[in-house]
């Protein structure tokens, strides 16, 4: 299981493919990818092996220049197409590795005021609580903010806005996440690994930080939503 995003300069799904590769050891069921293209958000995912997402992406390849992947270990819902993860509405697609401890009671409050969930996972609470916010016109960042506040669990998460086509969100509570700063591209990855053939400028997140990502750079906030600096390491993996 495993999580890449980008805001890069060229095409993001060879990219962030290439990254999910480095990931694989970690295992997984099923993956899938998620662009920002000029009319919102489009995505492919696929069971089992890259190989079937690759396929896809080859028949039906996906435009964007910033995106996020995903190499799921189902926890919650079966590894089918489906549950495979970016899970995504009109306004936000979604990355998550862990476990949301809370699902089953936010599943039930955002259904209970009309959501309609379309899988079986605990991360579809999470992209419910956050669409809505949206919905309620609430910026990315502010909404972001405010649905981590409400799962409890041990995961990393990212996430990319429709109309919103240089930001990268993404949050570690309890599960490692890694910032990659390129030329003028950023990077989002589970470990050092999966970004080294891309830049091996890393900083990480600490525990319960969430952070900011634009193609300028990065601007992390802690639990409590505080500006922190995070350093950027020159890292020994090699690609
Ligand atoms: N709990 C989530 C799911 O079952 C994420 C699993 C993972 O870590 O890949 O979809």
């Amino acid at each position: 299981c495993g999580i890449v995003g980008v805001i890069g300069r060229a095409a993001a799904a060879p990219l962030l493919l290439d990254a999910l590769r480095r990931l694989e050891y970690r295992g997984y069921d099923s993956a899938g990818i998620a662009t920002l293209v000029p009319d919102g958000i489009d995505r492919r995912r696929a069971e089992g092996k890259l190989g079937n997402l690759a396929a896809v992406l080859e028949r039906t390849p996906l435009n964007g220049t910033t995106g996020i992947g995903h190499t799921r270990w189902a926890t919650h819902g079966a590894p089918t197409e489906r549950n495979a993860h970016p899970h995504a509405t009109s306004r936000v697609a979604v990355v998550h590795n862990g476990i949301i401890e809370n699902h089953a009671e936010l599943r039930a409050e955002l259904e209970s005021e009309g959501a309609l969930f379309e899988t079986e996972t605990d991360t579809e609470t999470f992209v419910r609580l956050l669409d809505k916010h949206l919905a309620g016109g609430m910026a990315p960042v502010a909404a972001f903010a405010a649905t981590l506040k409400r799962v409890h669990g041990a995961f990393a998460i990212a996430a990319v806005f429709a109309g919103h086509p240089r930001l990268l969100l993404g949050a570690r509570q309890g599960a490692p996440l890694a910032v990659g700063f390129g030329e003028g591209e950023m990077f989002l990855g589970s470990d050092a690994l999966a970004l080294a053939p891309l830049t091996r400028r890393i900083a990480y997140l600490e525990e319960g930080d969430w952070v900011v990502i634009t193609e300028e750079g990065a601007n992390f906030f802690d639990a409590a939503d505080a500006p922190v600096q995070r350093a950027v390491v020159q890292t020994a993996v090699s690609g």
